[in-house]
């Protein structure tokens, strides 16, 4: 067996959409050259939307289902899809127009007033106006904040709902979302280096200096001038003169060690900070509805589960471990489209060695944004 070389529906389906991207990138460039030409910037705004919409439709129109086998999902997704199996999601709403408007009064948490814009159908205050240009503004009515759409609502209850089965799962698994503490210290370490770790002391710089345990027991001390350990002690006839030495300072380990303490807290709180806020960022996408199957390689790990090193492992035999280009020793397995991440079919992936891997990445980034080669175009270039 090997990658299917005919008959292959990617082939055409990369093809097209290609094309699209192609329209859709001309429309980019031509508004960045006519940025204050509005009539063209409309048109090219037109272009961008159709493009997008028949990028859309192909992708899902493509008849290359998604793999109905060994699909992964993490723990939270597998909860949000049996969330939506009981609650199917409501039509998204369209935005308000804002057609019926009114200017209304409306109090402040001071209990001072205000004069707004209240869009009558969906409620939203659109914009506020001095009261010097409201005439009359005393008899305004008062700004209702019971208004709402009815479809506004059903999507908000629904998006909360869903969103509370997250915040659940993330208040039993904290550190679900995908922090990397690893990158976050490395990061930290770079403005706030770490200080001198007190516990093992392999420091060159020592001194001898005479440490007084009591008033009648005195010794010779080598000490750690880094971290302030007493590293070993001197036999008192070995030294010349021990009045000249320097007193033990008795102050300095705990000092090392307070000090390094004080950072190591500070580094934990920031790493706190920054995965709290991770999971807040989730979580506020989901509440929005935004979290698609696409971000689940950002939410897990997917590269690290089971599941990803089975399918490798099944791509790879499947093409007899031989990179479907030059036919050397494979070592990597190419997404040939994202579009099914974390739950590919066999004909999204296709073995190949590090050397056309690298090529087939350095040819697709030197192309527009999303460029992807075909199979064929990875199996018939020499990289
Ligand atoms: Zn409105
Ligand atoms: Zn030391
Ligand atoms: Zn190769
Ligand atoms: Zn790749």
């Amino acid at each position: 067996m090997a990658y299917p070389r005919n008959d292959n529906p990617l082939e055409e389906l990369i093809l097209e959409i290609r094309e699209q991207q192609a329209l859709q990138s001309q429309a980019y460039k031509t508004i960045e050259l006519n940025r204050t030409h509005l009539a063209i910037r409309s048109d090219c705004q037109k272009v961008i939307e159709q493009t997008s919409k028949k990028i859309r439709e192909l992708k899902l129109g493509s008849n290359i289902s998604p793999r109905e086998y060994d699909v992964y999902m993490g723990e939270l997704e597998t909860k949000l899809a049996i969330y939506e199996l009981h609650n199917p999601a409501p039509q998204k709403p369209q935005p308000c127009a804002h057609n019926i408007t009114e200017w209304r009064l409306r109090y402040n948490r001071d209990s001072s007033t205000r004069v707004v814009e209240q869009c009558l159908s969906c409620g939203r205050n659109l914009r506020d106006r001095r009261k010097a240009d409201s005439p009359g503004w005393e008899h305004y009515p008062i700004f209702d904040k019971s208004i709402q759409r009815v479809e506004d609502n059903e999507y908000r209850v629904w998006c909360e709902k869903r969103g509370e089965v997250v915040s659940e799962h993330l208040r039993n698994n904290r550190t679900y979302a995908n922090f990397n503490r690893e990158e976050f210290v490395k990061e930290y370490t770079k403005t706030n280096p770490e200080p001198t770790y007190p516990e093992y002391c392999d420091h060159p710089q020592t001194e001898l200096t005479l440490r007084k345990f009591s008033p009648s027991n005195l010794s010779v001390v080598e000490q750690c001038q880094v971290c302030g350990k007493h590293v070993r002690s001197i036999p008192k006839k070995t030294v010349l003169d021990i009045n000249s030495l320097s007193a033990f300072d008795e102050n300095l380990e705990e000092q090392t060690r307070n000090i390094w303490i004080q950072w190591n807290n500070r580094l934990h709180n920031a790493s706190k900070k920054a995965n709290l806020e991770k999971i807040e960022e989730i979580r506020r996408k989901i509440s929005l509805g935004e979290v698609t199957d696409e971000d689940s390689s950002t939410f897990g790990t997917y590269y690290n589960t089971e599941e990803w090193s089975k399918t490798r492992d099944r791509i790879l035999n499947r093409d007899e471990w031989q990179c479907q280009s030059c036919h050397k020793p494979a070592q990597c397995v190419h997404h040939i489209v994202y579009d099914r991440l974390g739950r590919e079919n066999d004909l999204d992936l296709i073995s190949l060695c590090h050397n056309c891997h690298d090529g087939v990445h350095a040819y697709q980034d030197t192309q527009m944004y999303g460029y992807r080669m075909t199979p064929s175009e990875i199996m018939h270039s020499r990289f």
